[in-house]
């Protein structure tokens, strides 16, 4: 018996193993280089980037450095943790609800609720587009305004940049396929991996690992814990 050549069916099955034979190489060979290639095909880094390369260029102009210039990050640094938890749970799992015929609802919370359905969906996980360019607007008005001297103003913009930097890189890098290496770095991938996994009450900080959620209880023993049937579809119980 003579083998049939490229019949349709074969042709299609081989080239469909090709594609997962590769998508599985890709897969075990993301380096920590290609991951950052794919994170600055999004806008949200750049957006922040730009905004931070002004705020650092405006602080050299400015001068006038005091103590306070240490102070202002040193706090926020210390209590980014409390400021992620606090945003993850009463902001982005907000449950949309109506007032009357307004719907009391955010992108912020919305893209969230899209994030838990898919969390693979690379431009899910940044800040969304909109809100973000807001924000960045409200922080650079905060920044000339709010505060005692614009020097100071200044270096808050470029510590609120480098969190959002580091929160957005690390977010993204938890959710690719890249395999943690570092005791520090597991221990985040497994703590954000678990809100999405396990139980999406649970484990709200991003970048960090036990800090703010041992203050608030919302770190418990992943082996105790039940998963939760609402931790894709968020409010759908
Ligand atoms: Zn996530
Ligand atoms: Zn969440």
């Amino acid at each position: 018996m003579t083998k049939s050549k490229a019949e349709p069916d074969t042709v299609e099955a081989h080239a469909r193993a090709k594609v997962r034979r590769d998508e599985r190489a890709l897969r075990r060979g993301l380096t920590l280089g290609r991951a950052f290639g794919e994170f600055l095909r999004h806008p949200s880094p750049w957006m922040i980037a730009t905004t931070l390369v002004g705020a650092v260029i405006g602080r050299v102009v400015v001068g006038d450095w005091q103590t306070s210039d240490l102070l202002v990050p040193a706090v926020m640094l210390a209590f980014f943790p409390v400021f992620e938890w606090i945003v993850h749970v009463t902001v982005l799992h907000w449950r949309p609800r109506r007032l009357g015929p307004i719907a009391l609802d955010s992108e912020l919370a919305r893209k969230h609720r899209e994030h838990h359905v898919d969390p693979r969906n690379i431009p899910l996980i940044f800040i969304p587009t909109k809100t973000l360019s807001a924000l960045i607007v409200v922080l650079i008005a905060s920044a000339a305004f709010a505060f005692p001297r614009l020097g100071l103003g200044l270096t808050f913009l470029i510590t609120i940049t480098l969190l959002g930097l580091g929160y957005e890189w690390t977010h993204y890098l938890v959710h690719t396929d890249y395999k943690p290496k570092g005791s520090l770095y597991r221990a985040v991938w497994r703590n954000h991996r678990h809100h999405h996994y396990k139980n999406e009450h649970y484990w709200f900080t991003v970048t960090t690992s036990g800090t703010a959620d041992r203050l608030f209880g919302t770190y418990p023993d992943p082996a105790s814990t039940e998963t939760s049937p609402t931790a894709r579809n968020l409010h759908s119980a």
